[in-house]
Parts: structure tokens; sequence; C-alpha cells
């Protein structure tokens, strides 16, 4: 990354942005609506100190509690397939640092978010916040088990490994809803995209390859 990238005020950042967003849609991330909410939404916020000179680069990073924010390119990815309408209400798995959370924030009605973590809730939930965001619901336990009582979702993103098909989660979901997951239990896994038939039945595209942290059980012991 070039030296000036690092410079996180004003035009260095916003030019980084720039950079950023031409990379992403030079991959295939072509939903104008998506990558201007990638445009304007300053990653820095959301990773640790030292790797805030790392932000505008199209990697994964570590964060707290040896857990990962997502590579921006795979988060525009799994946004355009959620195909969002102004009027969703999206049900997120994985709060993580909350990078995602607020791209969806820009796009749907009402994002609801589940982390495991009380330590990544609390310091999204301060993003979330500092950042005036008014639409986002957060809930630290088991996403696995999804969120019954807000239920039934437009939209469910799971930003951690499923190890089989989300049985739990599809029933969460709305009779033509859509549900974006990475499966499999391996280092690499498939990103699938479920679409409602609105039977009861869904439709089961495979996307790509990626490599998610696994979606684990419960609520972490640890803090
Ligand atoms: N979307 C996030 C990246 C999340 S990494 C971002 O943009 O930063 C995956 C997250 O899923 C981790 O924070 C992990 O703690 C969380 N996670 C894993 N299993 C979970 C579960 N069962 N319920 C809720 N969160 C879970």
């Amino acid at each position: 990354m070039a030296k000036h990238d690092a410079d996180k005020d004003g035009d260095g950042a916003k030019a980084a942005l720039a950079r950023l967003v031409m990379s992403l849609r030079s991959q295939g991330v072509s939903d104008p609506a998506v990558l201007n909410a990638i445009e304007t939404t300053p990653r820095e916020l959301f990773t640790p100190d030292l790797f805030k000179e790392r932000a505008f680069e199209d990697s994964a990073l570590p964060i707290a509690c040896g857990q990962t924010i997502s590579q921006p390119f795979i988060v525009g990815l799994m946004t355009q397939a959620l195909a969002l309408e102004p009027r969703s209400r999206v049900l997120e798995i994985g709060t993580g640092s909350g990078y995602q959370t607020t791209i969806l924030s820009k796009l749907a009605r009402l994002v609801y978010t589940v982390e495991r973590y009380r330590t990544l809730m609390g310091e999204a939930e301060a993003r979330f916040k500092h950042l005036g965001l008014t639409n986002v619901i957060t809930r630290f336990g088991d996403g696995g088990q999804g969120w019954p009582e807000q239920a039934p979702f437009d939209r469910i993103l799971v930003t951690a490994a499923a190890p089989g098909e989300p049985k739990a989660l599809l029933s969460q979901l709305k009779p033509t809803g859509v549900l974006v997951a990475p499966i499999g239990r391996g280092p690499v896994q498939s990103l699938n995209r479920y679409t409602g038939d609105g039977k009861g039945g869904f439709t089961v595209e495979t996307m790509t390859d990626v490599r998610f942290v696994p979606l684990l059980d419960g609520v972490a012991k640890e803090p």
C-alpha cells in the first residue's frame, strides 16, 4: 500500500477508499448502491490500531478475540448477493467488528445482528453509536439459533462458516427471502446463496470459495 494511504485524514482516506472501490468493481462487485456504501464507510474505524495503516487494503485483518474483519471484496460480494431492498429487515450472524453491519445498515431498513463475544459486541455497539446508526439492533448470543422473536426476515447474512445447511436460520427466512452463508467445515468453504421459492423450498447457488472463521455453538466463555 502506498505510504500516503496511511494518512487517514481527509483526502488520503478518500483516495484510498476510491481505489478500493475501483478494485472491487474490477472483481465483479457492480451494484452502485453497494459500492457507494463501501466508499462511505471508514474501515479504519473498525480495525485495531496495529492494522489501521492496512484498513484500505482488500484483505481480511485480525480483530480482538481471535476473529477477523472480512475482506472488502467478500463484503461487497455477499452484500450484492443479498439483493437488499430499502424495506428489507436483515438478520446478520457474526457482528465481529461491525463493518459488514454498517454496510448493511446503509442499504436496508433494519439490521438485527448477533455476536457470541461480549467484547466484540461492546466495541461494535460503540462504533454504531459513534457513526449515528439508528437502524441496527444488537444481541449478544448464539446466532446459530437466529433470532426467533424477530423472525421472519427478508434477508439473512451469516459471516461465520456454518458446518452444513443452516436449517434453523432458513426456517426464519420469509418464503421468498435470501440467505447468504459460507458453508463447510474446513479452512476453505463455499459461499452459498439460498433463495426461497415461495413454497417452502429453496434454490441453492454456490458462488465462490471463501475462508471464514467457524460458526461456533453457544456464547463465548471468555469476555
Ligand atoms: N462481519 C464481521 C466479520 C465477522 S468474523 C466484520 O465485518 O467484522 C465472524 C464473527 O462471527 C466473529 O466475531 C465470531 O465471534 C462470530 N460468531 C461465530 N459463531 C457465532 C455464533 N454462533 N453466534 C454469533 N456470532 C458468532
